[in-house]
């Protein structure tokens, strides 16, 4: 994108040619890309009167819906930030949000229930309908700060976004429409979509994933997507048969497919033509049978919110053997380090660093932080273990923090939950090292599938054959579910945290 490009340039330039296309399925609505154009104007212009300036937080919270892709949308016409949040947290992980990013308005979408919804009307929100959409609208912060605005240049902030907390408190990503114009790009290009693709967006937009690669992809490539205020396998097995093209999850959500289709429910997908899997890695038992069930290969992506999200893909629709996620996104740069931060050999780990138009601009109002993984000139440490072969195609091994170092032999996490998710009763599982006595314990956390009758025992000796002892968990702990974030990534540290209190 340009240097004045800004993210609702993504839809106005749809216009043209697609004015009377489908751009949205919202709970039984059609919204043309006029429509939808049409909505956000409208929003935008109700916002203004509103008093949201530029260089303000607009803070959204809802669940993915048209109401929430138009205040995106429009935040951006006004040069606002647009802050998602995903409303399943509760209202305390909510205050967090906006008492970290001071908002100037609370927009909460009508079809959220539940804490999010309580939290806002407890100060008296006012309903609104707009453009076909109604919203309630909060004057939240009259005394927010402004941050300094570039006057419509592609450098600035468009939407913070907060990490998931994988590793403990969410971070505030300040990502620029540039990065997301960009990212968004290739996305589209690299999955090929088009006008004629149905796009299901069940990913979270309050998540990088959800937004970018999946709303921002399709709307970008004028393809029609079907919106999804929670993930529902029955919602899904039906949107499949009725002619979904396209589907990106994150693992937890191709797990409870299988689980459906192990239930006898038949998956039927006549029109499906890409499956994509990031955010956490993928296995290879469920790669196989997903692979099997919906016959197609699945696309393995990485990336990190970081990087606005995507740093390595797989080609299209390739058939890979191994658990590759592919390779470094174009116009991208990328090494390889060491401990000293001298780039290591061809197909050894070490941590990778990225620098391109896909890298953040910092974290919000955290520029220590910030310091520690973004250098003067502009290369990202991703604080994950990467291994590069000789092809260039790329392994992520694990997160740096959570390498386990046991009697001085590295243990990587997620190669022991591979071995475990191989075994038939193991939904999930999560490996945590446990500081012991100067060394490191491995202890393995395992989620069985509902029903499935499976022990400690039973998984050390399926383990026997296919780990080095070193990689062997001390210790195999059974729970009926692990905890993990609104998209269904596993959390870590509370999983650490589990084995701290063992
Ligand atoms: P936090 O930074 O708050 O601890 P988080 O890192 O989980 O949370 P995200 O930005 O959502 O927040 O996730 C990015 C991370 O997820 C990456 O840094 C990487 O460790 C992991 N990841 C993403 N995709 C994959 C993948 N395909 N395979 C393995 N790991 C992945
Ligand atoms: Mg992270």
């Amino acid at each position: 994108p340009g240097s004045a490009f800004r993210l609702h340039d993504l839809i106005r330039r749809q216009l043209p040619r697609l004015a009377g296309h489908p751009a949205l399925v919202d709970q039984g609505r059609n919204w043309t890309y006029a429509e939808l154009h049409q909505a956000i104007v409208e929003l935008a212009a109700f916002l203004r009167t509103a008093g949201l300036r530029p260089g303000d937080r607009l803070m959204i919270v809802g669940e993915n819906s048209a109401a929430q892709i138009a205040a995106i949308f429009a935040a951006s016409e006004l040069e606002a930030w647009a802050v998602v949040v995903n409303a399943r947290l509760t209202a305390a992980e909510v205050a967090n949000i906006e008492n970290h990013c001071e908002p100037r308005l609370v927009l909460c979408t009508a079809e959220v229930s539940d804490d999010a919804m309580r939290h806002a009307q407890a100060r008296d929100a006012a309903a609104h309908a707009v453009g076909g959409l109604v919203f309630h609208c909060t004057p939240a912060n009259a005394d927010a700060t402004v941050e300094p605005s570039f006057a419509g240049s592609a450098r600035q902030v468009a939407v913070l976004i907060y990490t998931t907390g994988t590793t403990g408190q969410p971070k505030g990503v300040m990502l620029t429409h540039r990065n997301l114009g960009f990212s968004a790009a290739v996305s589209a290009a690299s999955r090929r979509t088009a006008e004629r693709d149905h796009v299901y967006a069940a990913l979270p937009m309050s998540h990088v994933f959800g937004l970018t690669s999946v709303v921002l992809a399709g709307l970008s490539a004028g393809a029609t997507l079907h919106v999804v205020p929670r993930f529902d396998v029955q919602h899904l097995r039906r949107a499949l048969a009725e002619g979904l093209t396209f589907f990106q999850g994150v693992p937890a959500m191709y797990v409870r497919l299988l689980s459906m289709a192990d239930g006898g429910q038949a998956v039927t997908a006549p029109r499906l033509r890409f499956i994509h899997c990031g955010g956490a890695p993928l296995d290879a038992a469920l790669k196989n049978r997903v692979e099997a069930l919906l016959g197609l290969p699945i696309n393995n992506g990485y990336g990190m919110t970081e990087a606005s999200p995507s740093i390595c893909m797989v080609p299209y629709n390739r058939k890979c053997d191994d658990l590759t996620v592919g390779y470094p996104i174009p116009n991208m740069e990328t090494r390889i380090v060491d401990e000293e931060g001298n780039t290591v050999a061809p197909g050894t780990v070490g941590e990778l660093l990225i620098r391109g138009p896909n890298v953040m601009k910092g974290y919000y109002k955290a520029p220590e932080l910030t310091a520690q993984v973004l250098s003067d000139d502009g290369w990202l440490r991703t604080q994950d273990l990467v291994r590069q072969g000789g092809d260039g195609a790329c392994y992520v091994m694990g997160r740096l923090k959570d390498l386990i170092i046991r009697s001085g032999f590295n243990v990587y996490p997620s190669e022991v939950e591979a071995a475990l998710n191989a075994h038939p009763a193991v939904a999930q599982s999560c490996v945590v090292g446990k500081p012991v006595a100067g060394d490191e314990q491995v202890i393995a956390f395992v989620e069985p599938h509902a029903g499935a009758s499976v022990d400690a025992p039973a998984l050390q000796a399926f383990l026997h054959d296919r780990l080095a002892p070193y990689k062997r968990p001390q210790r195999i702990v059974l729970v009926p579910q692990l905890p993990a974030a609104q998209s269904g990534k596993i959390l870590k540290k509370a999983v650490q945290d589990m084995a701290g209190l063992l």
